[in-house]
C-alpha cells in the first residue's frame, strides 16, 4: 500500500514527463475508481498547461494553467505507467502531453480516486480541511506535537495515525519513527515529555527522508518504457520483522490492535 514516501517518489517522477507541458490527450477508461471521476474531467484538462506538481498528504497534485489541480490518490494498489508499450484492462486514466509522452494511472484493486479541485481552494477541499500539518514541513515540531497531544490519553501510535494531528502518516512509518525514538507504541499522548517528542518528530522525518531517498534511487528506472512509479523495496527496523532480533538483543514483537498490527521491540520501547 503506498505511503507518503511512494507518493512523493511517484510525484517526482511525473515532474519530467508532465510539467510545462501541454495535456493534448486526456482519456478516463472508466468513470470510477473508490469514487466517481469528476463528469467534466476530459473537458477541463485538455488542452490545459501543467503548471507544477506537489503533494499534501498521500495525494499527488497536478496543477493546471486553468486553475484547476488534478488530485489523485493511489489507494491501495495504484500507481502510474511512463510511456507504457500498452494499455491494458487496469489502467484506468491517461494523459498524453503535447511531447507525445503519456502516463496511464493503473489502480487493480481500484480503491484510488481522481478529483478536480479549484487550485485557490484545495485547503479547503473537504479531505483536506481538517488535516494537520506536513510532517516533512517546519510546521510539524517538537513544540506543535506538545500542544497536539495536550491532555491526550489516547496511544500515540493512534495519535499519530490521526491526520488531524499530523498528515499523511501511515502505520509502517509510525512503528519505524517510535521504535527509532525509543517510544513505546501504547504511551499516553499527553504523557510524553518534550524532549522525547522532539525525537519522535526528528524521527518521523528521519525515517521519511530515508525512504523518499530509497525511492529517489529507484527513479532513473521510471525513465525507461513502462517504468512503473510508486513501489520501492525498503529496510524496516521492526516493520513485519515479528520474532527477529532488534539491534538491543531483543526480540521484536507484534501487537494487533484495531486491524492493524504494531511492530515494536519491548526492551528499546519501554516507555
Ligand atoms: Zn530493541
Amino acid at each position: 500500500m503506498p505511503e507518503l514516501p511512494e507518493v512523493e517518489t511517484t510525484v517526482r517522477g511525473l515532474v519530467p514527463v508532465l510539467e510545462g507541458r501541454r495535456l493534448t490527450r486526456v482519456e478516463a477508461r472508466r468513470a470510477d475508481l473508490r469514487r466517481a471521476f469528476p463528469p467534466d474531467l476530459r473537458q477541463r484538462l485538455t488542452g490545459a498547461a501543467v503548471t507544477g506538481l506537489g503533494r499534501r498528504a498521500k495525494y499527488g497534485l497536478i496543477h493546471t494553467d486553468r486553475g484547476d489541480t488534478l488530485v489523485f490518490h493511489l489507494g491501495m494498489s495504484g500507481r502510474w505507467r511512463i510511456d507504457p508499450s500498452d494499455v491494458g484492462a487496469h489502467d484506468h486514466f491517461l494523459l498524453g502531453t503535447d511531447e507525445g509522452r503519456e502516463v496511464v494511472l493503473n489502480d487493480p484493486r481500484r480503491f484510488g480516486s481522481l478529483d478536480l479541485v479549484e487550485t485557490a481552494t484545495l485547503d479547503r477541499w473537504e479531505p483536506f480541511a481538517k488535516m494537520g500539518p506536513e510532517p516533512l514541513g517546519d510546521d510539524f515540531a517538537g513544540a506543535y506535537l506538545l500542544r497536539a497531544l495536550d491532555g491526550r490519553s489516547a496511544p500515540i501510535k493512534a495519535l499519530l495515525l490521526d491526520q488531524r494531528v499530523v498528515a499523511g502518516l501511515g502505520n509502517i512509518y509510525v512503528c519505524e519513527a517510535l521504535h527509532m525514538a525509543g517510544i513505546s507504541p501504547t504511551r499516553a499522548g499527553g504523557r510524553i515529555s518534550r524532549p522525547r517528542l522532539e525525537r519522535l518528530v526528528e524521527a518521523i522525518k528521519t525515517v521519511l527522508v530515508a525512504a523518499i531517498e530509497a525511492g529517489g534511487s529507484t527513479l532513473r528506472d521510471y525513465a525507461r518504457p513502462d517504468g512503473e512509479l510508486g513501489y520501492f523495496s525498503k529496510q524496516w527496523r521492526v516493520y513485519g520483522r515479528e520474532g527477529e532480533s532488534c539491534g538491543c538483543g531483543s526480540m521484536i514483537r507484534r501487537r494487533a490492535d484495531s486491524g492493524r498490527s504494531t511492530f515494536f521491540c519491548p526492551r528499546c520501547q519501554r516507555a
